[in-house]
C-alpha cells in the first residue's frame, strides 16, 4: 500500500555550506508535514543539492540526474529539484538540457521547493480524504525560511552566518552562483545556536565562503567577533569553529578573539592557494605572500600552539615550474596541519574560463598534486606526533557497533578510541598510535571532564 505520508529524499555533494543548507531544508520540508523516505523506498519529492566548484563535483549530479530520468521514464511519479551551486541565475541552458527537472533553486532560494512541497502535501492529503483548508499555505511559505533551524544530527552542527562572496577570484564559480556577501543578523545566528544548544549540540562551526566577511554588510559594526562572544554566553555550547578564512578579511579583533576567548578552538582555514606573488595576482586573490604569511604569523605570535590548514590548487592557467616552487617552499616552511590540495579545473562562466587556457597538461597538475600531497603527509604526521603519549582532549562525535568512539581535539584531529556511552561528552584520551590523518588512544582512567 502507498505511504499516506508524503515523503522526501535530499542528496547532496560538495561543502559544509551545502550541507548545512541540506539540513535546514529537510527542517522546512518536516515542518510542512513531509517526511525523509526510508532508504531503500522512493520518494515523492527528489532533491538535488549540487556543487560547481569541479567537474567530478558537475559529473556526480548528472549520473545522478540520469538516473532519476530513467525512473521517471519507467513510470514513477516523483517531482524532480535540482538546488545548489549549478544552479545560476539563468536557468535556460539547464532547462534545455535537463527538461525532467521540475524545479530549479539556486544556492539558499528555497522558496520554489518549498511551494513544490507543498502542492505535493495538499495533493496527497486531499487523495487521503484530509482537509487542505487548515493549511495556512502564505505563513509556511513565507515564515518558515527566518524561523525554521535546521534539526542537528549529533553534537556537533554547521551554522551558516554569511552567504555569498564579493571576492571574484579568477577561477571560482562560487560569486557568480552565490551571489553578493550577506550576513546574517547577530540575534538571528544566535536565536540558531541556542536552539541547537537546548537539542544537544556542543560545538557549532560558524561558516561563511569569507567567514571573516561576517557582518561587513550589515553597517552595525558587528563582526566575526561579536558572535564569538555570543556564543560564549550560551550555555552547553563548549567549542566553536569557523571556517573558511580570507586573510584580507582575519583583523587583529578576531585573532585576538580566537586567542582571548575560552570557547573558541584555535584552529584557522585559511586557504593560501599558491605561494607565488604573480600567480597570486592572475588568481585575482587580493594579497601578496607576504601579506598572507604577516597574517599567520600574526595567528602563531598570539596562539603557537594554533593548527593552521590550508588550501592549494596546482596548475592554474601559466602555473609555471618556478611559481610552482614557490608554493612547494611556503608549505615547507610554515608547516601546516592540514593542506586541502586540488587541481585547477575551469569553470565556465568564470574570468579565467573566458581568458586564461588552462594550459598546463594535465600530467603536470597530477605530478605537483603528488608532491604537495607528500609534503602535508609528511607535516601533518610530524604535527601529530607531538600528540604521542600525550593526554588529549576530545569531544566525542559518535561510536560504532564495535564499541569505538570517534571525536576531535580542539585542534581539529580526529581521535578513535574503545568507549561507549560519551557521545556528546568531553573526554581525555591517553594518545598511543598517530598517522598523518588520525590518532588512536584508551580512555584515560576515570578522567571525564566535565561539561563547561
Ligand atoms: S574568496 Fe575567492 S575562492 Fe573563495 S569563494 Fe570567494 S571567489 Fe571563491
Amino acid at each position: 500500500m502507498e505511504c499516506a505520508v508524503a515523503t522526501y529524499r535530499i542528496w547532496t555533494v560538495g561543502c559544509q555550506m551545502n550541507k548545512a543548507d541540506s539540513l535546514k531544508l529537510a527542517a522546512g520540508l518536516d515542518r510542512l508535514g513531509l517526511r525523509e523516505a526510508a532508504e531503500d523506498q522512493p520518494a515523492d519529492l527528489e532533491v538535488l543539492n549540487t556543487c560547481s566548484v569541479r567537474q567530478h563535483a558537475e559529473d556526480r549530479a548528472y549520473g545522478r540526474l540520469n538516473t532519476l530520468r530513467r525512473e521517471r521514464e519507467s513510470g514513477r511519479d516523483f517531482a524532480l529539484v535540482v538546488m545548489g551551486c549549478m544552479v545560476g541565475a539563468r536557468t535556460t541552458d539547464l532547462e534545455r538540457r535537463f527538461p525532467w527537472v521540475d524545479v530549479w533553486a539556486q544556492p539558499q532560494h528555497f522558496d520554489p521547493i518549498i511551494e513544490r512541497a507543498t502542492a505535493i502535501k495538499g495533493e496527497r492529503d486531499v487523495a487521503e480524504g484530509e482537509s487542505w483548508a487548515g493549511w495556512d499555505r502564505a505563513r509556511s511559505m513565507l515564515e518558515w525560511e527566518s524561523s525554521t533551524f535546521a534539526v542537528p544530527n549529533g553534537p556537533t552542527a554547521f551554522v551558516p552566518v554569511v552567504h555569498g562572496c564579493d571576492k571574484f577570484c579568477t577561477y571560482c564559480i562560487v560569486p557568480l552562483r552565490r551571489g553578493r556577501e550577506r550576513s546574517r543578523t547577530v540575534a538571528d545566528v544566535l536565536a540558531e545556536v541556542r536552539h541547537l544548544a537546548e537539542h544537544g549540540v556542543r560545538e557549532v562551526t560558524l561558516l561563511g565562503q569569507t567567514v571573516e566577511a561576517y557582518g561587513h554588510d550589515l553597517g552595525t559594526g558587528d563582526d566575526l567577533a561579536t558572535l564569538f562572544e555570543g556564543i560564549e554566553r550560551i550555555d552547553g555550547i563548549v567549542r566553536t569553529r569557523f571556517l573558511t578564512s580570507y586573510p584580507k578579511d582575519m583583523t587583529d579583533r578576531i585573532i585576538d578573539a580566537v586567542a582571548d576567548l575560552p570557547k573558541v578552538c584555535e584552529h584557522f582555514n585559511i586557504p593560501v592557494q599558491s605561494g607565488d606573488d604573480s600567480m597570486l595576482a592572475r588568481m585575482r586573490r587580493g594579497y601578496t605572500l607576504a601579506e598572507y604569511e604577516e597574517r599567520v604569523g600574526r595567528i602563531r605570535e598570539r596562539m603557537p600552539h594554533a593548527a593552521l590548514a590550508t588550501d592549494v590548487i596546482v596548475g592554474c592557467p601559466g602555473e609555471t615550474d618556478a611559481e610552482f616552487q614557490s608554493t612547494v617552499r611556503l608549505l615547507e616552511r610554515t608547516q601546516f596541519d592540514v593542506i586541502h590540495v586540488a587541481a585547477y579545473s575551469p569553470r565556465p562562466g568564470t574570468f579565467a574560463h573566458r581568458n586564461m587556457p588552462d594550459d598546463v597538461p594535465r600530467e603536470v597538475k597530477a605530478e605537483r598534486l603528488q608532491v604537495i600531497e607528500g609534503i602535508h603527509a609528511e607535516s601533518s604526521a610530524r604535527i601529530n606526533r607531538r600528540l604521542l603519549g600525550q593526554t588529549a582532549e576530545v569531544l566525542v562525535e559518535r561510536e560504532n557497533s564495535e564499541g569505538r568512539s570517534t571525536g576531535r581535539t580542539r585542534t581539529g584531529q580526529l581521535v578513535h578510541f574503545d568507549a561507549t556511552g560519551l557521545v556528546g561528552q568531553m573526554a581525555q584520551v591517553d594518545i598511543h598510535e598517530v598517522t598523518s590523518w588520525s590518532l588512536s588512544g584508551s580512555l584515560a582512567g576515570s578522567r571525564l571532564l566535565a561539561l563547561l
